[in-house]
């Protein structure tokens, strides 16, 4: 089955709102290639405002993060009801920095994701190794064990509105992007595990995105690998080249 390419913006905690316009309209005075899924997630703050800025039918915008729970006594936090409200139908769960920094575990992930899910908003749903833990041979079962958690909330139907995003943390923000190889192995092995403990109609139709220092140089060679199904792009999402990442292909 053909895997629709998938590009994902992660603006992180960076624009303003003269910079996001800005960033949005460049993407709507470009040619981008139609076959491919945008997705940019601007700072929670500015969701509306990209949503209204957009003027593309193949660019949706996503949340960074989104809350477990219904609406509520949840200082600080946002719930799905409130993105659908907002017209929002994607958020990011499980990125790096949320798991390293705001100490979300694989089983707090998978519940947000679950939840998310649930409410109808389709997730990108991150994982990755520490470089500590590739180097010490440990990838494949870091990964597969947040799989397992994942797996473990999800089932039948759900899988339609996730995107897995493999983003080796050594290489989030860094430059050193992960070689095409080693990027491939690890999508494979992904792909392996959903079949093995998933299902084959779903290790088929998942799309696997690579994030970490993704550029407008190294894109196209790491698009060619059968099991990269687009990317979810940090840094260069904010620069003009973005457009060269959603273009892959061409
Ligand atoms: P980067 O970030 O492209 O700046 O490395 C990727 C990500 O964290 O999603």
């Amino acid at each position: 089955m053909a895997r629709k390419f998938f590009v994902g913006g992660n603006f992180k905690m960076n624009g303003t709102k003269e910079s996001i316009k800005s960033i949005v309209k460049n993407l709507n005075d470009a040619q981008l290639d139609s076959n491919v899924e945008v997705v940019i997630a601007p700072p929670a703050l500015y969701l509306q405002l990209t949503a209204d800025s957009v003027t593309k039918s193949n660019i949706a915008v996503s949340a960074q993060n989104v809350y477990d729970k219904p609406n509520g006594a949840y200082t600080g936090e946002i719930s799905v009801s409130q993105l659908k409200d907002s017209g929002i139908h994607w958020t990011i769960l499980g990125h790096s920095e949320r798991r390293t920094l705001l100490k979300e575990t694989d089983e707090v992930v998978a519940s947000k994701t679950k939840f998310a899910i649930d409410g109808g908003v389709s997730v990108i749903w991150c994982c990755g190794e520490s470089l500590e833990e590739r180097e010490s041979g440990n990838t494949i079962s870091v990964i597969e064990k947040q799989l397992a958690a994942l797996a473990s909330k999800v089932s039948g139907a759900d899988w339609d509105k996730i995107v897995i995003a493999y983003e080796p943390i050594w290489a989030i923000g860094t430059g050193k992007v992960a070689t095409v190889q080693q990027a491939q192995e690890v999508h494979e092995a992904i792909r392996n595990w959903l079949k093995a403990n998933v299902s084959d109609e779903v290790a088929d139709k998942t799309r696997i995105l690579y994030g970490g220092s993704v550029n407008g140089k190294n894109c196209k060679e790491l698009a060619k690998e059968k099991d990269i199904d687009g990317f979810l792009v940090g840094g260069a999402s904010l620069k003009p080249e973005f457009v060269d990442i959603v273009n892959s292909n061409l």
